[in-house]
């Protein structure tokens, strides 16, 4: 409650005077260049939009689509858990020059944005504002609680579960999104943004059809993974996850649970732990050692490894791990 007044009075504040006064310069500014150019009115030299996104993924999403138009951004890089960013001064300074920031949303990055966003003082991409995109809004959502879930139970996914880019179908609809955010901002490109989308979304459906085929083989293959990532992932691509190395999403493992998960692997022959790389290898080696498991090093992020340089890589390195590793294991 605290937190939502604390908006309110920030955007009050910023909206008065100031705010007004730097438009009327900016303004002036253009008139002038424009008279010296002899240019005609309607040609604006307009300067690219600054679009942050909070993560890598994001990112290279709205890279996709908004091409040489916008200056994009990301916070979070893909080596790091997006639930646990260290804040730094210079997340403030990319916020304060945003027209547009794209958020995972969920409570995704609510232990680390929400007081960045307050400290930037920019009105534009403020809790609720115009460029202010919570990109979770149309997506499909897996891992909706069934009973009320509080932060204090130290479960970091009470609505839901926020890694939902890794569904490309998902990707597909975040970047219709971001194009329609940007084509309010910039109508005079609209057609611009709509041939990127229609590009990006005709590749990404022949790169869908060239992964499902790679993994097809091995459908319904059961895994288990570090943290709860790979839901969206699993469900589009076939796999069977029967279990984590987190008893609940964001508890470190335990003893007890790490035993039951030893003997559950055991019985069901689980023969692939995946982790992603912000996670100590200790407990899933340990595992892999128990179970005779292949332990992989699996990237849920843009950038998560350097192979996953955007969106469409990040798929090709995952997939290609994935069938790697199955067919190093023996098949099935
Ligand atoms: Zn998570």
């Amino acid at each position: 409650m605290e937190e939502r007044e604390g908006v309110r009075w920030c955007a009050t504040q910023l909206g008065s005077k100031g705010k007004r006064h730097m438009h009327m310069t900016r303004h002036v500014v253009t008139l002038v260049v424009l008279s010296s150019l002899m240019m005609p009115a309607p040609i604006f030299a307009q300067s690219k939009l600054n679009v942050v996104a909070t993560t890598e993924d994001l990112a290279s999403l709205a890279r996709e689509v908004g091409g040489d138009r916008i200056n994009v951004e990301g916070i979070a890089r893909g080596y790091q858990d997006p639930h646990f960013v260290e804040a730094k001064p210079s997340f403030i300074l990319k916020l304060q020059k945003a027209d547009l920031l794209i958020v995972v949303g969920l409570e995704l990055e609510i232990g680390w944005l929400p007081p960045l966003i307050l400290q930037s003082r920019n009105v534009k991409v403020q809790v609720g504002a115009e460029g202010y995109l919570d990109a979770s809004q149309r997506v499909k959502i897996l891992d909706i609680p069934t009973s009320q879930i509080t932060r204090a139970m130290g479960d970091v996914h009470p609505l839901g579960n926020p890694h939902y880019w890794m569904d490309p179908e998902n990707g597909r609809i975040i970047a219709r999104e971001v194009a329609d955010k940007l084509s309010q901002f910039r109508p005079g490109d609209r057609a611009y943004f709509e041939q990127r989308l229609a590009d990006f979304d005709k590749r990404l459906t022949e790169a869908e059809n060239r992964w499902s085929a790679d993994v097809a083989p091995y459908k319904g293959i059961k895994v288990v993974t570090y943290h709860r990532s790979f839901p969206n992932f699993a469900e589009r691509f076939g796999l069977d996850i029967v279990g984590y190395v987190e008893p609940r999403p964001g508890i470190p493992p335990s003893p007890s649970h790490t035993f039951e998960l030893i003997q559950e692997m055991k019985r069901l022959n689980i023969k692939l732990v995946l982790v992603e790389p912000y996670f100590d290898l200790k407990t899933p080696e340990a595992i892999g050692r128990s179970t005779g498991a292949q332990v992989l090093v699996m990237p849920p992020s843009v950038g998560g490894v350097k192979e996953a340089t955007d969106y469409f890589a990040l798929f090709d390195y995952n997939i290609k791990l994935l069938v790697n590793a199955i067919k190093a294991a023996g098949g099935k």
